[in-house]
């Protein structure tokens, strides 16, 4: 008896030629340039995980997304989301604390030595000695750190954790010492207004200015309501980047094309998780997802015919990309400096 193969994110045949590739003919190819720097997708294997219960499933929606996510998977991923371009990802393990984060982290490097489509970052878990961890990155040829704060496991509340908890200073000088690159999730429920958050982001750039900040989706901010404020407060922080990975909305990318304009945004897609096909609506500070997938929280549906119509949220975020660049006027040069140019010049800086 063979071992049934682990589920995990795919591209369907008969919808991908029905759906997402006559859209990608129609809107993107004539947007999109001749390559694609994706700086933030999840990869690894199914058995480094520990998996989610029903009830997380339930509660927290990317927690019902299979993890399995292996490299030769991505890259042939990456090649149908952009036909006729050469892409290339930089990518890092699902960072729960649960799962067998140095197996993940060796998985990653040994995939990203072995292609040129793939580069990477170390989940790092913030117990960790900088001298440990500044082997680590030297063997693994890792370009960075993902520091996540579900890993600062010291502290009990989770909504209460600081970026100094997860991102210790000795890591900061740890990445401002190696140029390190380092993708950083905000904290807190309050996300990217937090005014606790816009003081810790102004010091550690301050304090480590050769560490190449990169905020992960754009601070959280889903909604305009997180957006503004977030993006207002920081507006004078320079040398701070944002990927706008998962932000499918075109209000808060245009803002961010306006406030941190094109030289410090970077394209980013936060796959698997957004291979889901569907769409997002807004609510105040909420976000709703709407999806065709049987997942535990997907309980409010649209009608089949509408469902039949979705593509991938990936394909969503771009469009909205695109509709907030045509809104500010970006020309073809400034957006491949947000889908990739940027990107390269970051990855190329880190000199191990
Ligand atoms: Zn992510």
């Amino acid at each position: 008896m063979s071992i049934p193969e682990p589920v995990m994110m795919d591209v369907d045949p008969e919808r991908y030629e029905k759906v997402d590739l006559p859209l990608f003919m129609a809107e993107l190819d004539d947007f999109l340039p001749d390559t694609v720097y994706d700086f933030h997708v999840h990869l690894g294997l199914d058995e480094h995980h520990v998996p989610f219960s029903e009830e997380t499933k339930k509660r927290s929606w990317p927690a019902a997304i299979p993890r399995h996510f292996p490299a030769e998977h991505l890259i042939d991923v990456q090649h149908k989301l952009f036909p006729g371009r050469k892409t290339r990802t930089l990518g890092f393990p699902m960072p729960n604390p649960e799962n067998n984060l140095q197996a993940l982290n060796e998985y990653v490097s040994r995939q990203a030595k072995a292609s040129p489509e793939l580069d990477a970052l170390y989940v790092v878990r913030p117990y960790q000695s900088p001298e440990m961890l500044e082997k680590l990155i030297r063997e693994g040829s890792f370009l960075g750190l993902k520091p996540y704060m579900g890993l600062a496991s010291h502290i009990e509340d989770i909504n209460a954790v600081r970026i100094d908890d997860y991102l210790p200073p000795a890591h900061q000088q740890l990445a401002h010492d190696m140029g390190l690159i380092v993708i950083l999730h905000i904290p807190g429920l309050e996300r990217l207004r937090d005014p606790n958050t816009h003081a810790d982001l102004k010091r550690i750039t301050k304090s480590y200015p050769n560490m190449k900040l990169v905020i992960a989706h754009i601070g959280r901010a889903y909604t305009i309501t997180f957006a503004k404020p977030g993006l207002e407060a920081l507006q004078d922080v320079e040398g701070l980047y944002y990927d706008f990975s998962a932000n499918l909305n075109e209000e808060v990318l245009e803002l961010a094309l306006r406030l941190v304009e094109p030289d410090r945004l970077v394209y980013a897609s936060d796959l698997p998780i957004t291979l889901m096909r569907g769409v997002r609506e807004y609510d105040g500070d909420r976000y709703i997802n709407f999806t065709d997938e049987d997942y535990p929280w997907n309980t409010d549906r649209k009608p089949p015919e509408v469902e039949a119509k979705y593509t991938f949220y990936i394909y969503e975020q771009l469009l909205a990309f695109k509709r907030a660049a045509q809104c500010v006027g970006l020309s073809a040069d400034e957006v491949a400096k947000v889908m990739y140019g940027n990107a390269l010049e970051l990855v190329e800086s880190v000199k191990l």
